[in-house]
Formats: C-alpha cells, sequence, structure tokens
C-alpha cells in the first residue's frame, strides 16, 4: 500500500476530531503530503468507518493514485495550502468558536487579542465566503496562508490549518479553536486590547524554542 504510515496517521487523527469537539458528523477533512503525493481524507465517510485503505493517495495535481472513494471536496484547497505554503500536513475543522468568529460581519483578520497569535505566524486571516468544495475558495485560502502563516479561517465556513506534520497541524487547529473562543469571551465582555506587530514577533521568538522533551532527544 503507498504511503502506508501517512494513511494510518490521517486515520488516527480523523477519529480524533469529533471527540475533541473540532467537527460534527462528518465535517472536516485531513491530508499529509509526502513529496509529490497526498493522502487524504475521503468524502462524507463516517470517520468510525474510516480505515487506511479508504484514504486515498492522490498526485499534487488532484489526479487520484489509490483512492478507492471519491476524495474530500475540499481537495483543491489541500492543494492550495501545499502550495502557498510548502506545509507536509494541512487540517480543516469546523471548530464551533473559529466558526462563529468567521461568521463575524465586517472582520478580515481575527484580531491578535493574545499572544498565541504569534504560533501562526501573524493574525488569522479570513478567507471570503466561497461555497465549499470550489476554486474560488481554494485560491482564498491560498491568499490567506501566503506569506508563512499557519492558519486561516473560512468565512462562514470553518477553520484550516498547515504545518510540516500531521501531529503540529492537528495540534495547531486545537490552538486556533482556543484563540478563537477566547476571542470571543473577550469580545462578549467588553472592548479587546490588541497586541502590536512588536509584540507579536517579540513573543514569536520566544515561541520558536518553547517546548521540552523531557527524554532529552
Ligand atoms: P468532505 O466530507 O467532502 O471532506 O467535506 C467536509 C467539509 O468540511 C466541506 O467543507
Ligand atoms: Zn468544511
Amino acid at each position: 500500500m503507498l504511503l502506508a504510515e501517512a494513511r494510518a496517521q490521517v486515520v488516527r487523527h480523523a477519529r480524533r476530531l469529533r471527540p475533541d469537539g473540532l467537527v460534527v458528523g462528518t465535517a472536516g477533512n485531513l491530508s499529509v503530503r509526502e513529496g509529490g503525493l497526498l493522502a487524504v481524507t475521503p468524502s462524507g465517510v463516517d470517520y468510525d468507518d474510516l480505515t487506511p485503505e479508504l484514504v486515498g493517495v492522490h498526485r499534487l495535481d488532484g489526479s487520484p493514485v489509490e483512492a478507492p472513494l471519491p476524495p474530500s471536496s475540499e481537495l483543491p484547497f489541500h492543494l492550495a495550502a501545499y502550495d502557498a505554503t510548502g506545509a507536509g500536513a494541512v487540517v480543516h475543522t469546523h471548530s464551533p468558536a473559529a466558526t462563529a468568529a468567521a461568521c463575524l460581519d465586517g472582520l478580515s483578520q481575527l484580531p491578535p487579542v493574545h499572544y498565541y497569535t504569534a504560533m501562526f505566524g501573524g493574525p488569522l486571516r479570513i478567507a471570503p465566503y466561497a461555497v465549499y468544495g470550489s476554486p474560488e475558495l481554494a485560491a482564498g485560502v491560498a491568499a490567506a496562508l501566503a506569506g508563512g502563516r499557519r492558519g486561516c479561517l473560512l468565512a462562514n465556513h470553518g477553520a484550516v490549518t498547515a504545518a510540516a506534520g500531521l501531529p503540529e497541524a492537528y495540534g495547531l487547529a486545537l490552538q486556533l479553536e482556543w484563540l478563537c473562543d477566547v476571542y470571543l469571551r473577550t469580545r462578549a465582555a467588553g472592548l479587546p486590547r490588541t497586541l502590536d506587530a512588536g509584540q507579536l514577533e517579540e513573543a514569536a521568538a520566544k515561541l520558536a524554542d518553547y517546548g521540552r522533551d523531557p527524554s532529552g532527544s
């Protein structure tokens, strides 16, 4: 089986989407890229029924290599995200706070109220609404991730994260949801106080060295 480990990794993370509160039903999708191939969740399949064999392998032009089912309807924006970022994994969720923030009128980016914004390479941009699965949505995602961003919101839809590997991109999806929840709570409680570009750069420099492996390896 092609990309056996990547497909198994996609299944493991896809099965966490619902218990982690990042999607309801069959919403959302995941992919992992290895060289010129990617492994992506099939469209509309219950995550409890997903097996590595059902995770499709496609070329970077979207053509199938080993795919028994139609790929995620969002394959176009996964491909666009790889092209825009050079990432190795992409995660798409409909997590509630991120989706609610993406439904606020008049917002083109999430105001940077918390220093965790720096994890994403800067404020989370909000790609303009376009119907799911469309080339217009893919173009919006590519623009929203341009310049080293590791996440963005999709207006009236959800969120996308991109990172070197799937554990990292999945972790960012959880952090993105937390960040949007904090923003919504702040906004509900009063006037948000935002961080400036210098404060975000300072936090980014510290976060680059944050986290320890206690085994020392
Ligand atoms: P798929 O099941 O086709 O991946 O679609 C889910 C989704 O979130 C569409 O935006
Ligand atoms: Zn979606």
